[in-house]
Parts: structure tokens; sequence; C-alpha cells
């Protein structure tokens, strides 16, 4: 198999290794169950923005799955680091994972499993390209149900994203560049890895439950603050999201990226509204300034 491999370094098994060499265990729990948790926090300029916030939100995730990382948040902030380093990139996507592990001679016992911690970096990716930004995202309002929060709790970022997955595959099919999902009330909840931001004449609102608490849905909280626009979490009928004055979805991967289509129909005319671009701007600002961020050279040294 021809396997192509991005620019990229990974931590596994205590060293870091090339991206190629990264391999687990076909036994590990991880892959066979998705009984794993992760996180994802980007490098700009040589900079990590809020990494605290991402490690707190992983340290969380593996206590809520009952598998406390029971590595020292230094440490991993060292590997994170060491992964950007060593893949010489100044803007990097910088994943770390814990997965159950596996467990001895394959019992079912989930708290027999040795976790596995792991970490990589690959160049910055972008759900909308910045060269894009004007034009926005064109997405498809699925029919898809969001998987419910009693059967998977979405506050533990996890690898269940089959509903995502296809949610990703009807849009690519008729078209769009990405999917909205819903849950059984048919309010909108989120997307393939980003949250979703409503603006009418009372503010800027986003789902209150049912998805990721994204950081930077939590960003977008303190920059409104910051510019004074109201905010809330509320819930989003279909109605109030297609008839949004303006819409952006949040993430990572990307930042604050304006929607301008839902299902063919353009929102605020099909052009980026001022409150998307007030707080995109703000946004990327924060990525130089010393509480957002932190420079990879300074965890290393
Ligand atoms: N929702 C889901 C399902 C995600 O996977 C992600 C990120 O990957 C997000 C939302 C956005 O979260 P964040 O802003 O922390 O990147």
């Amino acid at each position: 198999m021809n396997e192509v491999f991005p620019q990229g370094h990974a931590w596994l098994d205590g060293k870091f290794v090339e991206l190629s060499k990264a391999k687990i265990p076909i036994l590990d729990w991880g892959f066979l169950r998705s009984d794993a948790t992760y996180d994802v926090v980007h490098v700009w300029k040589g900079r990590f923005f809020r990494l605290d916030l991402h490690i707190e939100r992983f340290y969380k995730s593996t206590q809520k799955l009952r598998m406390p990382c029971q590595m020292s948040k230094d440490e991993l902030k060292k590997i994170l680091a060491g992964c950007v380093k060593k893949a010489g990139l100044e803007n990097a996507y910088v994943e770390m994972i814990q997965t159950r592990g596996v467990s001895p001679n394959f019992v079912r016992d989930p708290r027999q499993a040795t976790p596995r911690i792991m970490a990589f970096a690959v160049p910055f990716g972008w759900i909308l390209k910045q060269e894009d930004f004007e034009k926005g995202l064109n997405v498809l309002l699925t029919d898809i149900n969001r998987i419910p929060p009693s059967s998977v709790d979405p506050t533990i970022k996890n690898y269940h994203w089959m509903d995502l997955v296809t949610g990703m595959l009807n849009a690519y099919e008729k078209g769009n560049d990405t999917a909205i999902l819903v849950d059984e009330n048919n309010n909108i909840t989120e997307g393939p890895g980003f949250n979703l931001f409503c603006v009418d004449e009372k503010g800027v609102f986003t789902p209150d439950h049912g998805v990721l608490e994204g950081i930077t849905r939590q960003t977008v909280f303190d920059l409104a603050k910051e510019l004074n626009i109201p905010i809330s979490k509320k819930p989003i009928s279909i109605e109030q999201l297609k008839s949004a004055k303006e819409l952006f979805a949040t993430s990572t991967a990307g930042g604050v990226m304006p929607i301008t289509k839902v299902s063919g129909n353009k929102i605020n005319l099909g052009a980026v509204g001022n409150i998307t671009r007030q707080i995109h701007k703000l946004y990327w600002e924060k990525h130089s300034t010393k509480d957002w961020s932190e420079s990879v050279d300074n965890i290393l040294n």
C-alpha cells in the first residue's frame, strides 16, 4: 500500500517517532471500540493557542471515561511541543490521544486494560480555508440525529463519528462543503469538527446542550464579552437557523468560519456578516498575545 504522510512527527510508547512509524496494536480498544478520548490544539506562528484549556478538557475527558491520565500536565505539554518542533512546523494541528489500551489476554473488562497515550503534530488544517473566507461555508442541513447525550456524553471529545461522517458524505454528494446535524427535537447541534453560532437582532447564540463544549466556542464567548456583543446558549430551531442574520462555525481547525449558505438558501444574502467579521478579527489578534498563547520554544526550554 502506498501511504502518503503529511509533514509531521508523533510521540508513542514513550518516544518520538516519525509519523509513518507511529502504529498501535490491532487489539487496542481505542481502535476496536472507539474507546478513547482526544483533544486538538493548534499552533499559529510558533505559539500554542489556549493550550491550558485544551489540556484541562483532555484530563477531564480521561477522568469521565474512568481512565484518568497518569502523565503530568507539564510532561504532556513538552511532548506536544516536541512533536511540533521535530516536525519543523510554524502552524500546526496538534493532537493528544488516550486510548483504553490493550487488556491482558483480550479480557472484556475495560478496567483491566492499560491506557495508552500518544500525540502527533501535522500541518494546520482548515475546515474553511483562509482564502475562501469571503465565500464562506456552504452547508447541508441534514436530518441525521447527532448521537444523543444520553448515549455518548458529547462533552468527552470522542471518536464516535459515524453520524458526522455520514453527514459529510451526504454533504459532499450534494456539492456542499460540510453538514449540520440535528437532535431528537429537531434543534440543531453541531457538525463534523465544529460548533455552530447564529446571530439575530438580539445577539449571538449557540446550542446549549448535546454538543462538544468547544474551546473555540468558549473563546467566542470571551471575545463577544470583550466586544460588548450579547451572547448566550439556548436551543436553536431549524427555522431560527434558516432565518438567522449571520451564521458561523467554530473549530480549532480554522477558527471562526462564516456560513453563507444552508441547503441552497443564502444567509445574509450570501455575504460575511459584521459580527462574524469582528469576532474573527479579534480571534486571530489574540493569537499573538501572552494571555492567550504560549510559544513552543518556551515550553521546551
Ligand atoms: N464539535 C465536535 C464534534 C468536534 O469534534 C470539534 C472539534 O474537533 C468541535 C465541535 C470544535 O471544538 P474546538 O473548538 O475545541 O476545536
